[in-house]
């Protein structure tokens, strides 16, 4: 070689740097990381070769070293690794071999880790921070002189022979302005605690420091920033819980403790190491703040993991390191990745077997901790075919006293009891025990069992286990009055009149709140004595609609204007409701009568003229007959508002309705402010 070589280095894009420093703007520091992983990669070379023989000499101190020089401006990453020759300067750094290079790096712009990755950039990319990148290299090869190559950030460079008193390699970057930042020591640390901190080699940043005499002063002690065998490169017979916790917390200091974890370790078909930890969630806000980091061979990649682990899976904490990811590449590449693939699938599987055994040896432990576990494992069924399977043996139903069951073991205690007359099995639930207590205490006296279902993701899980279990239908305990929760024979029908409906509809009505917010339909069962006079229930399926849509469901958002609709329940074999029904008729039935009359016969005429018009076309239909019957409805509805008005007065002076309707709504805890007041008020009145 001669003492000093002037070259370009073999782009075919005209100058790479530009490109670089643009492109890869948003990810500058990733530089840091490149480097420090060189330095890496080269000092365990060095040792592989030691160990195989290759190499003879001392393997001396090989700790890689970072220094920061404010004056110069520089940042130096040393090490004690293979070195290079100036051959292989030529070879490795000169020569990038790019091909179709604007083409590539127009298509992923945004994507600095697809540029880097696809480029072997990891060396280049010292130039998005920098106006002047040195190599001083010695090889660890005999006779090999050392060198110096330079660059100013162009595609000229320059290469000579250099005196290096030691193996290994500096790289020193001359920092420019607008990168100044990295200058400053909090952020190189801020860094190598980022990337380098479970890097197999120690790093060292500067010294340690002490406090002596109320000043911060530097030891002697080398100022190492990284754990060179991270747990999980560990074997899991040699650690305890204690170093499980140990590392969680080292990972997120914030972090509750986790329930459980999980340590993966698969050499084939892909190499994928890494410990996973089910996080304790205390509300919605803590969802996704710690989240799984990626490494590849020790060195932090991304804490962003999707795409890479099925989506419920991101929900968990820990690392995965694996040199199999494709990591360079694009996200919408990743997911169509075999490899990605059977990682994902792999991972799901050792995480459904980790439960199903922590469910098999230690069932109340399992129990214990399934508040936390049941977001996660619903999150996973919900979202994964392949994890609903797994876990269908290991996911629970708790009931209203707090029991846990299995979906086997709870469809067999409701099997007996439970089939309405088309032998389709009703699962009876609750979302509040204390506001819907009056429900499910009917239901227990009925001998039923009632599940709560009080979770986020429950609304959703009904709808899976409904669409997975066959003949089965989940039915809120407060959507019907009890008799009808779980139909058993076709119930007697209501043996009122019209006008005895119409009558009593009116009542009600008349004391029901009216806000736009709900609606009530006065509807009649035969419950019996035994069974409350009045009830409100909630329609289950405008109920589940209006739910979904409050979970932001665009599809149901239609529901969610709607106002509610409730079912004002009145039981007509009930001895308050005959009673009133009888006191109503007396007082009201001669003021009612003429209206009845009038009534009638003007339906009677409505019903001629439909009569007559039976077969004709609307458009057929004579004008005059039109405008007679919308005379006959007007006035229909004319006597109907007073007939109201009779009714309504009715309800006023009897206490007993209003009291009624208090205490329906009252069990549905919808009984609020002033209303209650006038409750209470009239409770005291009456007794
Ligand atoms: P990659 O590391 O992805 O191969 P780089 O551009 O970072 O791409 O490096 C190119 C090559 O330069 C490396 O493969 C290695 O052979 C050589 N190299 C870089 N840094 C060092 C170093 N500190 N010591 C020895 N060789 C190095």
């Amino acid at each position: 070689m001669n003492n000093k070589t002037q070259g370009t280095i073999g782009v075919t894009s005209d100058n790479i740097f530009p490109i670089i420093k643009k492109f890869l703007y948003s990810d500058h520091e990733i530089f840091l990381r490149e480097l420090v992983s060189n330095a890496v990669d080269a000092t365990q070379k060095l040792k592989t070769l030691a160990s195989v023989g290759d190499y003879k000499g001392e393997l001396g101190d090989l700790t890689v070293r970072i220094s920061v020089d404010k004056k110069k401006k520089t940042i130096t990453v040393s090490d004690r690794g293979i070195g290079m020759t100036a051959d292989e300067i030529e070879r490795y750094i000169n020569q990038i071999a790019f091909s179709g290079a604007e083409e590539f790096v127009e298509k992923y712009k945004n994507d600095a880790q697809a540029i880097i990755g696809h480029f072997g950039l990891g060396f280049y990319s010292s130039f998005m921070v920098s106006e002047k990148v040195e190599i001083f290299t010695q090889s660890y090869k005999e006779d090999a002189p050392a060198v110096h190559w330079s660059c100013k950030g162009d595609p000229e460079f320059t290469l000579e022979q250099t005196i290096k008193s030691e193996r290994g390699t500096d790289i020193v970057l001359h920092i420019d302005k607008e990168n100044s930042d990295f200058l400053e020591e909090n952020k190189i640390t801020e860094l190598l605690h980022k990337y380098c901190r479970f890097l197999p080699i120690e790093i060292a940043f500067g010294k340690k420091k002490e406090w002596k005499d109320g000043k911060e002063v530097e030891t002697t002690e080398d100022n190492i920033v990284n754990e060179t065998q991270p747990l999980w490169t560990l074997k899991p017979a040699n650690l305890t819980d204690e170093n499980y916790s140990k590392f969680y917390h080292n990972l997120y200091p914030m972090a509750e403790e986790p329930l459980f974890h999980i340590h993966l370790n698969v050499d084939y078909p892909f190499h994928l190491t890494g410990v996973l930890y089910f996080p304790k969630i205390k509300n919605n806000f803590e969802f996704q703040r710690n989240k799984i980091q990626l490494y590849c061979n020790q060195v932090f990649v991304t804490d962003a993991v999707e795409g890479i682990v099925p989506e419920y899976l991101t929900l968990l904490n820990g690392v995965l390191d694996s040199p199999d990811i494709p990591l360079n590449v694009s996200r919408s590449y990743l997911q169509s990745d075999q490899n990605v693939k059977k990682i994902s699938s792999h991972i799901t599987k050792k995480v459904a077997d980790r439960l199903a055994e922590i469910f098999k040896n230690d069932r109340t432990q399992f129990e214990d901790k399934w508040n936390d576990l049941k977001i996660f494992i619903q999150y996973g069924m919900l979202s994964d075919e392949k994890f609903y399977e797994r876990a269908e043996k290991f996911t629970l139903l708790t009931n209203t006293e707090k029991k846990y069951f299995t979906l086997e073991e709870y469809k067999a205690l409701i099997a007996e009891n439970q089939k309405d007359k088309d032998e389709t099995l009703i699962y009876l639930y609750a979302t509040n025990i204390d506001e819907q207590y009056t429900y499910i205490n009917a239901a227990r006296e009925k001998g039923y069992d009632v599940l709560l279902m009080d979770g986020q993701l429950d609304i959703h899980a009904i709808g899976q286990m409904e669409q997975k279990f066959e003949k089965s239908r989940f039915v809120r305990v407060d959507s019907e009055v009890i008799d009808k929760l779980i139909v058993k024979n076709d119930v007697s029908p209501v043996n009122f009149t019209d006008n005895q409906r119409d009558a009593l509809i009116d009542i009600f009505n008349s004391s029901l709140p009216k806000t736009d917010k709900t609606n009530f339909i006065v509807t009649f069962e035969n419950l019996g004595a035994e069974a409350n006079p009045v009830f409100i229930t909630q329609n289950e399926f405008m109920r589940r609609m209006k739910d979904m849509s409050a979970l932001g469901g665009g599809m149901y958002s239609f529901y969610g204007d709607m106002p509610d609709s409730f079912s004002f329940v009145v039981n007509a074999t009930h001895p308050l409701v005959e009673n009133l029904l009888k006191n109503q008729q007396e007082i009201c039935d001669e003021k009612v009568a003429t209206f009845i009359v009038q009534i009638d016969e003007n339906q009677k005429n409505i019903n001629e003229i439909d009569e007559r018009n039976k077969s004709k076309k609307y458009d057929e239909i004579s004008q005059e007959d039109k405008d007679t019957k919308d005379n006959l409805n007007k006035k229909i509805e004319a006597l109907k508002a007073e007939k109201r008005q009779i009714y309504t007065a009715y309800a006023t002076e009897n206490k007993q309705v209003g009291q009624l309707v208090d205490l329906a709504l009252l069990a549905n805890n919808m009984l609020k402010g002033e209303a209650l007041a006038n409750f209470v008020k009239r409770s005291v009145e009456l007794m």
